[in-house]
């Protein structure tokens, strides 16, 4: 069961990597002297996350250099240098200050992929105010919980999606002051209550000067992907930068020549950190793709646009993966050099199809909403061993521990015992609140650890392995099974395509382990295909911890951001109440 380790060759992948020497780095790093990678407000005025990422390049040598090539779903490019981001972003900044928003009011941001979003999120960072992306799929009542939760001032949206999805609930949004309206390409029509975004923008200057920050000043708020239950509001500060940073230039291993392609969506957190910031202070070149996930699309934009450093999540490597290997092989991928993933558990079979396929492997790393940035990585340097999400960053201190009879937090030692994943605090980017829930907060933290609500085990090397949510833990006599181990060993199967794995209650094994099934093209649900299924499991993994039943679906309840719902399928299952579906993805 165990997937043979990727081993990197030293002229392909060591010699150029930013993290060289893991251990070395790992044990000289302090995040003060991190952050003097970074340049900081003149005059000593603090730390925010714009200078970092546009004005310190906009000079110079990088003026004009290309930081952001924006690619239109209909064919449109448009391409932004770090000088004209930080004109733009000026402007934005003016926008909000004329409109006398002040520092911490909150700008909401209700759009797709477009450029409009990238100089709302900067100039917001400028004026000192705090930038919240919302999913653009999002309906009217999801949209309308988290615009009253964040007492949003300011929405910047689309004429279409206004009109759609907020028009209707305006009068139950009374914090929202303002909405700015991006159009389709004509002038806008003027919508009643509404501020048209270009007008503003044309009427702006395009000076600004960032007032002091404090790396403690809230600089953004992130709901996370809702997958366990209702959605948090997780706060973010603007030292938080050094973590974006540094985690871009480790885990990601961003060089300035990089062609950078990050293709999470907005709407969450990697849609920022990843999608907007760490490319941005590492001074790279990103792609932005406004359209959505299609094979032939993302493997013509690989190609065209000469990606280099590729940043994506396991639900669409599987896509991929069932588009399968020919339609990749009509692309010239050659100048990718580096794959990563994160979202979901990346199962060993995707690693080694990507290693076969591209010639390169997928980088699995983990984090959440709450770390802010990458805290778990396999690095550029480093040898894969399929199916782990590798090591924790410089800087980074995590630990598998457990309760002991007494509810004290001990620190496993012993290699290959599960636990809960914890995580030491003390990193820039962890988050500070879930907004207006601070005994929910207070929660995560017992005995100077923070509570990642995640499962995992660390082996004798120190790679870390995830096993599950601890919500998502099926016991089963007298055993504890992740779903992550049954759901990959399904994957080696030809025919799946996806797999969800719970446990149903049962009356002598407490619950039993059930697999939920998607298939690959060509392949039909059939009763022989199940006891097929059934079989291969039970082969791989022994009778107790393979499914004892599977369910054939066409498509698995997800997440926006990818993610399988296995509570859902759970809830389906016993009948229950679904709960917050408002991340659900639309079928
Ligand atoms: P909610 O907290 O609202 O239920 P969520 O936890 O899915 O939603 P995110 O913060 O977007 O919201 O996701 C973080 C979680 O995603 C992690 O706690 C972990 O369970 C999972 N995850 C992220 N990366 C990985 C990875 N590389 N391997 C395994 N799991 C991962
Ligand atoms: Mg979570």
């Amino acid at each position: 069961m165990s997937w043979p380790t990727i081993q990197k060759t030293p002229s392909q992948f060591k010699s150029q990597a930013n993290l060289l020497d893991y251990e070395f780095t790992r044990s000289t790093f302090t995040w003060q002297q991190a952050q003097r990678e970074l340049q900081g407000l003149p005059n000593d005025g603090g730390l925010n996350i714009a200078h970092e990422a546009v004005d310190r390049h906009a000079q110079g040598a990088t003026a004009n250099k290309l930081a952001m090539r924006w690619l239109g779903k209909n064919g449109e490019v448009h391409e932004f240098t770090y000088q004209q981001l930080h004109r733009l972003t000026n402007r934005f900044a003016n926008v909000l200050q004329n409109l006398g928003i002040a520092k911490g009011d909150r700008v909401f941001a209700l759009t797709g992929r477009v450029p409009e979003l990238y100089f709302t999120a900067l100039g917001t960072f400028k004026n000192r105010s705090v930038f919240c992306p919302l999913f653009s799929a999002f309906g009217p009542e999801p949209i309308k919980a988290r615009i009253n939760l964040g007492e949003a001032k300011v929405l910047v949206t689309t004429e279409t999606l206004y009109q759609r999805k907020v028009a209707a609930i305006r009068d139950a949004l009374p914090s929202l002051k303002y909405v700015l309206l991006l159009g389709t390409g004509q002038e806008l029509t003027s919508i009643p209550g509404t501020l048209n975004f270009h007008q503003l923008m044309r009427e702006s200057n395009e000076e600004f000067t960032i007032q002091p920050t404090d790396p403690e000043d809230i600089a953004l708020l992130h709901f996370t992907s809702g997958t366990t239950g209702t959605p948090k509001g997780a706060v973010h500060v603007h030292g938080a930068v050094v973590a974006h940073h540094i985690t871009g230039k480790y885990a990601l291993d961003l060089h300035e020549a990089d062609v950078f392609w990050c293709t999470a969506d907005p709407g969450w957190v990697t849609g920022t950190s990843y999608g907007i910031i760490a490319p941005l202070t590492n001074g790279v070149t990103m792609i932005v793709d406004e359209a959505d996930f299609d094979a032939e699309r993302w493997y013509r934009i690989l190609q065209e646009q000469k990606v280099t450093v590729w940043y994506t999540a396991p639900t669409a490597i599987r896509m991929l993966m069932k588009a399968g290997a020919e339609v990749a092989k009509k692309y010239d991928l050659s100048k990718l050099r580096f794959l990563a993933s994160v979202g979901e558990p990346l199962n060993p079979e995707a690693v080694a199809w990507s290693h076969k396929t591209y010639g390169l492997p997928f980088h699995d790393n983990w984090w959440q909403t709450e770390t802010g940035g990458i805290m778990i990585a396999n690095f550029a340097s480093m040898d894969i061993r399929p199916g782990s999400m590798g090591k924790p960053l410089p800087g980074i201190e995590a630990a598998i521990v457990n309760k002991n009879p007494a509810g004290k937090i001990e620190v496993v030692t012993t290699p290959d015992v599960q636990g809960e994943l914890a995580l030491r605090p003390g990193w820039p980017s962890m988050f500070r609140a879930y907004l207006n829930e601070p005994a929910r907060y207070q929660k995560c933290f017992a005995d100077g650890f923070y509570l990642t609500g995640d499962l995992a085990r660390q082996d004798k090397d120190g790679y870390f392995w995830f096993v599950g949510r601890k919500d998502d833990v099926i016991k089963t006599s007298g055993h504890l099974i992740g779903p992550f181990e049954v759901e990959s060993i399904l994957l080696e199967h030809p025919a799946v395509a996806e797999a969800g794995v719970i446990g149903k209650p049962d009356p002598t094994a407490m619950e039993i382990v059930k697999a939920f099934v998607s298939l690959k093209s060509g392949y039909e649900a059939s009763d022989a295909l199940r006891k097929e299924l059934l079989g291969f499991a039970r082969a791989r993994l022994g009778a107790v911890v393979a499914p004892k039943e599977i369910e054939f679906r066409d498509k698995l309840p997800r997440t926006r951001s990818g993610k399988i719902m296995r509570r859902l399928l759970k809830a389906q299952e016993l009948g229950l109440p679904i709960g917050d579906t408002s991340t659900l993805e639309e079928s």
